[in-house]
């Protein structure tokens, strides 16, 4: 059974009832990090909203098959390895594994399938000399091979962009050469000094170079699908609103020029995190990342409350203030677990029992509506306060075992409760890891710096002892 799960269309700009194709499977492409640096947690609020998305759809029954990509060649990999003075592969293979255990640290369930660009070259190359066929792309004066827009009727109606509208924006004016129209767009961009130079380009028919951004999507979306699935068409596309023009606006263009059928039936955009009003972004230098957070000894269930307490729809404005109400937050509902957990042999839980009915239907509601997390999560807490209020009342305690149920089953669902920070694994790697570079600073005299270590392990409640043994830590 699945139930009616409603989410805004970008499409259609109305919030409408998701149809997949083929229930109960839903196949679901996020666009994924582009892995040139660290992913800050502006990215993460898109891929937290993408979570909790696919959590929702899969505890309503559907069978999602979920697939991220991995932009591992594109203008700024490329520039980022050249500056490093590193070939493009060996520049980004850290900058994956740093973006897979921040998702861990954020407990982001893993999509089943991660698309790396650079391993999908023959399905791209494919896909460009499919559109060079069908008339669609032309091979630019410059010998890059270029999408022309003009041959495709239904270009801008995913961005409601009139045509003459157009403007040629930044990521359109990197692709500014040798074009028919300025608005047309690169599938496969001739290879220059800079690419060979960090082992970025790939012999094609159609000439040596590296493919588009938007192009990669294409391929590996449709390259998957059908795998899996026997389709050309996605159920759920999802990224930020950013992407809506002009990459996923190309995504189609590109898609359905070679397939003729239709790209994606459900396009779901996230709005962004702010600081001040400004979006977060390395371009201007406002950004925080997934690491400094934990390395601050921040509960991923707060960062997972603090946006999940705004619509996926809406701005949020990312502010200390704020992170401390999510901690505290998150502190209440881990008192208010064990308290559940410790009372509970009684008879009388009729009381407790319909507050548990409520929550669960009240999440229910309120995430079929187009993923209405804030709104859930006020049904959480306001759960919590009517059922403390009934745990307060004199004796008989009442039974519990319903309303623990409901409420694990929720927090578990929005993953909510505090990590027991003894068994977080990237607590203890940071631990390790201060301890190892204490031990290197006594070794090499510098016992301001091993005490400025100690001081830092003291303030995340970490404890240590100096034994013939090594170091030992525990949490205080
Ligand atoms: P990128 O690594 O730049 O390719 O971006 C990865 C994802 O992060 C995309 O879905 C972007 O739309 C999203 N994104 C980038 N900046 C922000 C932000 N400040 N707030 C929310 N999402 C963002
Ligand atoms: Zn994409």
């Amino acid at each position: 059974m699945t139930a009616q799960v409603s989410l805004f269309n970008t499409l259609t700009r109305r919030v409408e009832p998701l149809q997949p194709l083929a229930p109960p499977r839903v196949t679901l492409y996020t666009c994924g990090p582009t892995v040139w640096n660290f992913a800050h947690i502006g990215n993460f609020r898109t891929f937290l909203f993408e979570d909790l998305l696919r959590r929702w759809l899969e505890h309503s029954g559907y069978d999602v098959f979920h697939i991220m990509n991995l932009t591992d060649v594109d203008d700024r990999t490329i520039k980022a390895a050249r500056q490093a003075g590193k070939r493009l592969v060996e520049h980004t293979a850290p900058f994956t594994k740093a973006f897979f255990e921040d998702r861990d640290y954020l407990r982001i369930r893993p999509a089943h399938v991660y698309t790396a660009a650079t391993e999908y070259m023959p399905q791209m190359i494919a896909l460009v000399s499919r559109l060079l066929e069908r008339g669609v792309a032309y091979k630019g004066e410059d010998g890059s091979v270029y999408f022309a827009i003009a041959k495709f009727p239904t270009y801008g109606r995913l961005s409601q962009l009139d045509k003459r509208e157009i403007k040629v924006g930044a990521r359109v004016a990197s692709d500014e050469y040798a074009k028919g129209d300025p608005s047309d767009f690169a599938l496969w961009k001739k290879a220059d000094a800079e690419d060979e130079a960090v082992g970025a380009a790939w012999d094609a028919p159609f000439g040596r170079g590296r493919p588009g951004w938007h192009l990669e999507c294409s391929a590996m979306s449709l390259e998957e699908i059908g795998k899996c699935c026997g389709v050309q068409t996605l159920d759920i596309h999802a990224g930020g609103i950013d992407l809506i023009f002009p990459h996923h606006e190309n995504e189609i263009a590109q898609s359905e020029g070679a397939t003729g059928q239709p790209f994606a039936r459900h396009w779901v955009h996230g709005e962004f995190l702010n600081v001040r009003g400004t979006k977060m972004s390395k371009r201007h230098g406002n950004f925080l990342t997934a690491r400094d957070l934990r390395e601050q000894g921040v509960d991923a269930a707060a960062v997972r409350l603090l946006f999940f307490q705004t619509h996926y729809r809406q701005p949020v404005d990312f502010t200390d203030e704020a992170l401390d109400a999510a901690k505290e937050g998150v502190r209440r509902l881990g008192e208010f677990h064990e308290r559940l957990q410790k009372t509970g042999r009684g008879e009388k839980g009729e009381v407790l029992s319909g507050l548990a009915e409520k929550l669960e239907a009240d999440v229910a509601t309120a995430l079929n509506d187009d993923l209405n997390a804030p709104r859930a999560v006020a049904a959480l807490f306001d759960f919590v306060r009517a059922a403390n209020r009934e745990l307060d009342k004199p004796v008989p305690p009442p039974a519990t075992a319903r309303a623990l149920a409901a409420f694990e089953r929720v927090t578990g669902l929005l993953d909510l409760l505090p990590t027991a920070r003894a068994a977080d694994p990237a607590f203890v790697r940071w631990v390790e890891e201060r301890i190892a570079a204490r031990a290197q600073a006594r070794k090499s005299k510098d016992f301001k710096a091993a005490d400025a270590i100690r001081a830092e392990l003291v303030a995340k409640g970490v404890e240590i002892e100096d034994t013939p043994q090594g170091t030992k830590w525990r949490l205080a």
